[in-house]
């Protein structure tokens, strides 16, 4: 049977997001049906709504941070029961076949990820869904291949946004090998920010935030930084200048880099994660002159996804949160856009269709 489900929509890219019902698919015999409790709200979905991107297909119904309970599962399904403690990311199938699918690195598919919501939906036919639909409803269908448990330590509403924000964060910190003695700076203090200070200083880094203002620097000590510059301090910037090994920049805009880069040390490497679309200007000179590194990173992969979330429950980590309503998302966003958030807005998905 499908599916009816109660969710939260876009209808284009300038009006509020609107109570919306649909179906979702009869699980197949590979799928994990889940009752959504709580989803995140990643400045992902903000860009998105707003078609900031330029290929928003509406409606949509955002998330990506999902973390609920198994309500049913099809009969190939080993890895999960029903009442299991599970979480959905920002992507619900990949190819399986590429070399980044074979490494367990599927957000680099090479044909291209599905992603949980605004992707062709192959699966959807027979519900009449063309679109994947994200995590602001009350019901997900998911291949389990794609599904994460969330380890019984960590609370769900705080777990949702490690499946989106955390994951973000923790990968790069893995992948440029973080540990003891290294020296971190995180540029913005937001939902992705504090989590990438919670990680690092959980992996022994020692950890700068680097933010627009001095508002939230109580909370970055209390979170474990070891120092707060704020970036517009030229006097502040230039004596932390080549301090650096990993620089995770998570700023949701376009904005100046150059004066980040000399923040580097030699060798040290700035990680871009903000959904930026306009260029950033880039000069050679601080590169070469200390052989600096600019790069990227997407997400993470299913098992990093899991090791992540096995991470944080060993470590105490979770997600700092303002619980909403879903009828309260439109003020959600525009709190977002002011970085206004502490420091991330989770949907308590069981008020789904009551009135505030
Ligand atoms: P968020 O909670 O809104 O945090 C962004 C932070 O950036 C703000 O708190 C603010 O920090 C800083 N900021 C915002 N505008 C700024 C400006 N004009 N100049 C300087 N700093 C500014 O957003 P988020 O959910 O963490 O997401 C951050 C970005 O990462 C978004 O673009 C999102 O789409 C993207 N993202 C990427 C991936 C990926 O896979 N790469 C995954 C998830 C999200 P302060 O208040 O401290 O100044
Ligand atoms: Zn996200
Ligand atoms: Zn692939």
């Amino acid at each position: 049977m499908p599916i009816a489900t109660r969710a939260f929509a876009a209808t284009d890219s300038s009006s509020p997001l609107t109570p919306y019902s649909f179906d979702r698919r009869d699980p197949g015999p590979d799928d994990v049906a889940v009752a959504i409790k709580f989803a995140g709200v990643c400045h992902s979905d903000v860009h998105i709504v707003k078609n900031d991107l330029g290929n928003t297909r509406y409606p949509i119904v955002p998330g990506h941070e999902i973390a609920g309970v198994v309500t049913a599962v099809g009969e190939n399904v080993t890895r999960f029961k029903i009442g299991d403690r599970v979480g959905v990311g920002c992507m619900v199938d990949s190819c399986r076949t590429c070399v980044s699918c074979r490494e367990g690195e599927e957000q680099y598919c090479v044909p291209g990820m599905t992603q949980t919501y605004g992707s062709a939906d192959p699966k959807g036919a027979a519900v009449g869904q063309t679109i994947t639909q994200g995590g602001y409803s009350d019901a997900i269908v998911v291949d389990q291949n794609y599904v994460l448990s969330i380890p019984d330590a960590l609370p769900l509403d705080a777990a949702a946004p490690l499946l989106c924000a955390g994951i973000t964060t923790y990968s790069p910190l893995r992948h440029w090998k973080v540990g003891p003695g290294s020296k971190v700076a995180v540029v913005g203090l937001g939902g992705l920010g504090h989590m990438a200070v919670k990680q690092a200083v959980a992996m022994g880094a020692e950890v700068t935030v680097l933010s627009t203002s001095d508002r939230k620097k109580a909370d970055a000590e209390r979170m474990g930084a070891a120092h707060f510059l704020i970036n517009s301090d030229k006097d502040a910037m230039k004596a932390a200048a080549e301090k650096f090994d990993l620089i995770i920049n998570t700023v949701s805009a376009t904005h100046e880099i150059a004066g980040h880069l000399q923040l580097l040390a030699r060798d040290g490497t700035m990680v871009m994660l903000g959904l930026t679309t306009e260029g950033l200007p880039v000069f050679a000179m601080p590169l070469l002159w200390r052989r600096r590194s600019v790069a990227g990173s997407l997400i993470g992969g299913i098992r990093e996804t899991q090791e992540m979330l096995d991470f944080c429950a060993e470590h105490g980590i979770a997600s700092d949160i303002e619980v909403i309503a879903p009828d309260q998302i439109n003020e959600a966003y525009a709190r977002l856009e002011k970085s206004d958030v502490r420091y991330r807005f989770v949907i308590d998905i069981s008020q789904m269709g009551k009135a505030a």
